[in-house]
């Protein structure tokens, strides 16, 4: 007879046992914890919660692990937390963003980019516990999947003639389920295992690229009489003939399998994943009726044409790059952080998606810098310690907004205290 706290009456027997039983969507149920009622009485005892907006906000990796640090004071980072400046804010910021998820106002999803983060540091045990407190088990979809929806939409727009310049959002771009319900008191914890071979594979993912930066940079400090746009387009189309190339690649290699000249592996057969971006194009293609014999002779015509520039996530990266590419040739002598291209990879999927992204101060220029900030105008409010008051505001906003019957349904079904911040998790 599992039922938990705040108990009333039992309509049944009389006794103050009558708890909650479970939280589904936007319903709750409550059951008896002495007599079981109404389990064979024909009742259902569902009660109605009111429906919600959540708010999503993404906070960076840095973030997560200073919560960690905060929480954990066996960890020696407690110590220096404790005495760094911002200190004050991190507490602020914790106990409002713990508040905030238990009053069912935001969600802080896991991402890709988390896990492949949290795998490469020491601590990935518990910095996965801090997230899956401020997730309550809500993700991203894998980011690469979030490509693959977004390249179908533009490939359909731009094959009807439709207007492929304006994009559609929409949450099931990047969420696996509906995010807007009440969750359980109590959340699922995934025993995800260790892999210690990804850890070394994502740290040397991180190291080429971020070489490649490097290059990228001297490269660009270089370039004479170039605007910000040629540097744009330069990066978008190169993304789409790199696409074309690659998948003309993975098909002569399958040729060379079927031949017996290559030995098949895993991954020679399923290719690299931009095979799958431009597979996707070809898919749209077919299901609008194109033979297959002529999808892939028109997806090399989309990746080559103006319509890639459109896709979200080239043309955000691409922005973000060009904008380096300024920087670079405008005489700054530092090179971008070593994990800039982390962090675009996760803006170019995140940031149309949130409501507001907590991010690092340089990734916070950039997107401020013109013309990034009226050409990718998502409405996604963009915070950094650099404007860090602003965002504990735009908290305190989002809580002043619950209305009363908000406000009464979580006293109903979490408690009085129930959603106080909770800054005992590593008790
Ligand atoms: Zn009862």
């Amino acid at each position: 007879m599992f039922s938990h706290s705040p108990f009333i009456n039992c309509p049944n027997c009389n006794e103050t046992y009558f708890g909650i039983s479970t939280i589904n969507d936007n319903k709750y149920y409550r059951r008896c914890k002495l007599c079981d009622y109404p389990v064979n009485s024909q009742k259902s005892c569902s009660f109605n919660l009111p429906p919600l907006t959540k708010k999503v906000i993404y906070l960076d990796q840095f973030v997560v692990s200073k919560f960690l640090f905060l929480l954990n004071k066996e960890m020696p980072q407690y110590q220096r937390l404790k005495e760094d400046k911002h200190y004050k804010f991190w507490f602020e910021l914790y106990s409002k963003i713990d508040e905030l998820v238990k009053m069912q106002l935001i969600i802080c999803p896991e991402s890709t980019s988390h896990s492949h983060e949290s795998a490469m540091s020491d601590y990935y045990y518990l910095i996965k516990k801090i997230y899956e407190r401020l997730s309550y088990n809500s993700s991203f979809k894998n980011f690469h999947d979030t490509k693959k929806h977004q390249t179908y939409k533009v490939a359909t727009l731009w094959n009807r003639n439709e207007n492929f310049q304006r994009y559609e959002f929409c949450s099931k771009d990047i969420f696996h389920n509906y995010i807007n319900k009440w969750h359980d008191k109590f959340y699922f914890t995934f025993p995800r295992k260790y892999i210690a071979d990804s850890k070394n594979e994502y740290k040397s993912t991180r190291d080429k690229e971020s070489s490649i930066l490097k290059n990228s940079f001297d490269r660009w400090k270089k370039e004479k009489n170039k605007t910000f746009y040629d540097w744009f387009n330069a990066e978008a189309s190169s993304y789409g003939t790199t696409t074309i190339s690659m998948y003309y690649n993975h098909l002569l290699n399958l040729e060379k399998i079927s031949n017996g000249k290559v030995k098949p592996t895993f991954e020679n057969i399923s290719g690299p994943l931009v095979v799958d971006i431009f597979d996707a194009a070809r898919l749209s293609f077919e299901s609008d009726g194109l033979a297959k014999s002529e999808s892939a002779i028109k997806s090399m015509h989309f990746f080559q044409s103006d319509a890639v520039k459109y896709i979200p996530f080239v043309r955000i990266s691409s922005m973000l790059l060009a904008s380096l590419a300024r920087r670079a040739n405008a005489g700054q002598k530092k090179y971008p952080t070593e994990g800039m291209f982390q962090d675009i990879h996760t803006l170019e999927i995140v940031t149309p998606y949130c409501d507001a992204i907590f991010i690092d101060n340089e990734c916070n220029d950039l997107l401020n810098e013109k013309p990034l900030k009226t050409e990718l105008n998502y409405d996604t409010k963009i915070f950094s310690l650099k404007n860090k008051d602003e965002f504990i505001e735009y908290l305190d906003i989002i809580k002043s907004s619950a209305s009363q019957e908000h406000l009464n349904a979580l006293e109903e079904v979490y408690g009085k205290d129930g959603c106080k911040p909770n800054f005992n998790i590593f008790k």
